[in-house]
């Protein structure tokens, strides 16, 4: 009886186990896609908000390449390109005009350290600020000395080290051309990059992230934060610096960048000119707030799973002590046959599904043929071990829905449902039998310790409603087995 508790408690341990690992797994996966999301949109929104400042900065840039364009334009629109475009210059005379137009043209812009004028052999014919006149441009278009039709305006980066004023900049040229495709001339401004590089680094930003122009070749020309040289100049970030650029406009997230730190990247080109503005935004500062409530929750979700199974735990005992006591309360402790309060509790039940279904019931009384002779022969012990094999015996030959119950001392009762006078009759003698088969009792001292019964044998009537009027026939039956010679059977009298 104890064992089969056991199993259930056992069996009921792991599936309530195994339904709360799989009610907090369900609850885990649920969590954890929701933080997924939530992160892609962090991404998201960051991305978008790099993307945003990267269009800002690309406006200001392109502003001030538009006006250094028209400031070209205007000094072209102002001398004769046939006559002041060559070196050397006629005279003196011509040569301190153009510098001084050069001059004020210059003074109009932020940023430009030189504007300059080239003859057709790209040699310098007046320069607003240094005097290089008469001097060769290095610039690429320079070495052809063509112009394309459409092909005006000329942007060329100048590292420090192949610039005249040894700073960065960057050269933005409008050339002429003949109509033959030569070049006639060019009107060119130098735009300082230092300028450019502190006007980015005048711009707000948040700590780790960074602002760059770059043009499409991914040349560095300006960056917040600013870049040690060696960085700047490493071949492999070179190459993803031109891939960016290259993508013109969009969001990326960016592999490890010059700092070794991943960055979601919004890139913007700069009007229609070869540069892009690109701001990278750090991911663990965009996610430093939301990897802290994923670890709060990952605590507090390890906290409630802890509490949870302890809960369970404490409710599984309680249920198994709850289930033992009432066991407890209905089992025979000698023998774990249905003490007499379960056994007439359950033998109610039987008689009036019986009556119900119109089946038969019957009932057979077990006591234990001079029983008062092993007690005093062998002692009270192995009286109770003889009970025992009684109890064993039956169990052994009792179906799934019989009924057995120790009413009291070495007497017990047995409900037969479905079974008939006869049923119940074959039932007994296969009893008897068996019993006076039971070989294996042994007395303290070991010896074999061997016992009969007796038995009574009774049926459900039609008029009958109580289990004790069963009882009572059963009963009368055995006192006739025992009055009649014992180790047998008596059916009740019809
Ligand atoms: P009969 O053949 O007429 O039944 O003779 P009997 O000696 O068996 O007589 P009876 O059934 O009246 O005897 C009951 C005895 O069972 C009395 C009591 O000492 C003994 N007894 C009752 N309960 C227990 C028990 O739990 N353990 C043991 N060892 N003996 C018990
Ligand atoms: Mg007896
Ligand atoms: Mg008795």
């Amino acid at each position: 009886m104890y064992s089969i508790l056991k199993a259930v408690h056992q069996r009921r341990i792991i599936g309530s186990h195994l339904a709360l690992a799989a009610l907090l797994s369900g609850m885990a996966l649920y969590l954890r896609s929701d933080f997924q999301h939530e992160r892609q949109r962090l991404i998201d929104e960051t991305g978008q908000m790099a993307l945003h400042r990267s269009e800002l900065i690309s406006r200001a840039f392109g502003d001030t390449f538009l006006i250094t364009d028209y400031v070209l334009r205007d000094v072209l629109g102002r001398i004769d390109p046939r006559h002041d475009l060559s070196y050397p210059t006629r005279d003196a005379a011509q040569a301190r005009r153009l510098k001084t137009l050069l001059a004020e043209k210059a003074g109009t812009v932020t940023g430009l350290a030189d504007l300059a004028l080239l003859d057709e052999n790209c040699l310098f014919v007046a320069v607003s600020h240094r005097d290089v006149e008469g001097r060769k441009s290095i610039q690429s278009f320079c070495e052809a000395r063509r112009v394309a039709p459409g092909e005006a305006l000329h942007f060329e980066y100048m590292p420090a080290e192949r610039s005249h004023s040894r700073r960065p900049v960057l050269l933005m040229s409008r050339t002429l051309g003949l109509a033959d495709g030569r070049l006639q001339g060019a009107a060119m401004a130098v735009i300082d990059l230092d300028i450019a590089q502190r006007w980015l680094e005048g711009v707000r930003t948040d700590s780790n992230a960074v602002m760059a122009l770059l043009d499409r070749e991914g040349t560095l020309l300006a960056r917040n934060p600013p870049l040690p040289a060696t960085r700047a100049s490493d071949p492999a970030l070179a190459a993803r610096r031109a891939e960016l650029a290259q993508r013109g406009h969009g969001v990326f997230q960016t592999a490890a960048t010059e700092d070794g730190r991943l960055r979601v990247a919004g890139v913007s080109p700069v009007g229609r000119l070869p540069f892009v503005a690109a701001v990278g935004y750090d991911l663990e500062t965009a996610l430093r707030g939301w990897h802290y409530r994923r670890l709060q929750f990952m605590v507090g979700f390890l906290v409630l799973s802890g509490l949870s199974f302890l809960a369970l735990r404490i409710y599984l005992i309680t249920l198994a002590q709850r289930e033992k006591l009432r066991l407890q309360a209905s089992t025979d402790p000698l023998t774990g046959a249905a003490n007499r309060r379960a056994f007439q509790r359950s033998g109610q039940a039987e008689i009036a599904r019986a009556q119900r279904h119109g089946h038969a019931l019957s009932l057979l009384m077990v006591d234990i043929d001079k029983f008062k002779l092993v007690n005093d022969s062998w002692g009270h012990p192995t009286g109770d071990r003889v009970i025992q094999a009684l109890a064993t015996t039956i169990q052994s030959l009792c179906r799934g829905h019989d009924l057995c119950g120790r009413l009291g001392g070495e007497e017990f009762a047995i409900l037969l449902p479905q079974s008939d006078l006869a049923g119940a009759a074959a039932m007994a003698e296969r009893l008897r039998v068996a019993v006076q088969g039971v070989t294996d009792v042994r007395s303290d001292g070991g010896q074999e310790v061997r016992f009969t019964i007796s038995l009574g044998a009774a049926t459900l009537h039609g008029q009958d409603d109580k289990l004790d009027a069963l009882l009572q026939r059963a009963d009368r039956a055995l006192y006739q087995a025992k009055e009649t010679g014992r180790n047998r059977v008596v059916l009740e009298q019809a």
